[in-house]
């Protein structure tokens, strides 16, 4: 089915084939050169686990040819998976801390953003997010390469990292500075914490949809007000298994979030590093829902919908998915 994804990492979407090209590029990286070996590797057994994992491949990204490798490879895994349109978020600063120019950085994102959408038809947007554990500072640099080096496939500008001790308000500032350049705003929240980061994320830092935030589960009036509000959630399933931030996929809040009304979409987040694909979680979140074909190709229009693409694009794939639905069910 043509879809679009809205909540996809940038380093965290390396598949097993690009991490150990980019391992055997630095040979002194303690990630395995080994696809099978990869696998193993990529077993997390808690949130701090994935975390320690996913940085060790962060650190693999050293120079632009391995930036623009990276975003090449990842926008042809997700035109594989017939994704048509994709926000992909980007966390700039780690990349630049390790020595890459911010202007390069820039340089090989949008050039492979470009590249792929001539190869592939694939329509790449970013989101620039602030890894939360690096404070305030993180925060400085990710904005000033928002706001003022500002690349043409920039849509966004999220929050992302390890919740718990990383206040959401804290961040308001720099929220404020990028919505005023009119950046829509998708911080994560409600993922690894409780509900009450995602109060701070809607009411501090104006959150047009919110990465994950599962959490609303625990305050019925806060789902209500998402759902009055029309602020989606953007709901990554085997994540959030993955990273054990729910016990399974039956414990999965996603039932109560739907029958509150509050909007959805269906998202991979960081696929290969947690075994899935963007396919297998509209299968997931299907089962979960009990949804048929035509409640399949409800949830690709309503990612759609929420997402930032032009009102033009919006429409020709919603009619893009209502075509291959008409197929699929005759
Ligand atoms: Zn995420």
């Amino acid at each position: 089915m043509p879809k679009a994804e809205l909540h996809v990492h940038h380093v965290g979407s390396a598949a097993p084939h690009t991490v150990a090209a980019l391992a055997a590029r630095h040979p002194d990286s303690p990630v395995p050169k080994d696809p099978q070996a990869l696998a193993e590797y990529f077993t997390f057994r808690d949130f701090a686990h994935f975390i320690e994992v996913y940085i060790s491949v962060v650190d693999l990204i050293r120079d632009p040819e391995d930036v623009r490798l990276l975003t090449y490879e990842v926008g042809r895994d997700l035109a594989d998976r017939n994704v048509r349109y994709a926000e992909l978020t980007v966390t700039p600063v780690t990349s630049t801390r390790r020595g890459i120019a911010p202007e390069a950085f820039l340089e090989a994102i949008e050039d492979a953003r470009v590249t792929i959408e001539r190869d592939r038809g694939l329509v790449l947007r970013w989101c620039f997010d602030i890894p939360g554990e690096l404070g305030l500072p993180a925060a400085e640099e990710t904005a000033r390469m928002a706001c003022e080096l500002r690349p043409e496939g920039l849509v966004s500008f999220g929050l992302g990292g390890p919740e718990i001790g990383v206040g959401r308000a804290q961040f308001k500032p720099f929220f404020d500075r990028a919505i005023a350049e009119g950046l829509h705003s998708v911080p994560h929240a409600g993922e690894s914490s409780d509900a009450t980061s995602v109060r701070e994320a809607v009411e501090a830092l104006r959150a047009e949809r919110i990465g994950h935030g599962i959490r609303v589960v625990d305050d019925p009036a806060l789902m209500e007000e998402l759902a009055e509000r029309g602020i989606p959630l953007e709901i990554c399933p085997t994540s959030n298994v993955a990273t054990r931030s729910v016990p399974s996929f039956a414990g999965h809040p996603l039932p109560t979030i739907a029958a509150a009304g509050v909007p959805f979409s269906i998202n991979s987040d960081d696929p290969p590093m947690f075994g899935t694909d963007i396919d297998r979680e509209y299968l997931i979140a299907g089962e979960l829902l009990g949804l048929d074909e035509a409640g399949l190709a409800e949830l690709a229009r309503s990612a759609v919908r929420q997402s930032f693409l032009d009102p033009a694009g919006r429409t020709r794939l919603v009619a893009e998915i209502d075509a291959h639905l008409a197929g699929w069910i005759r």
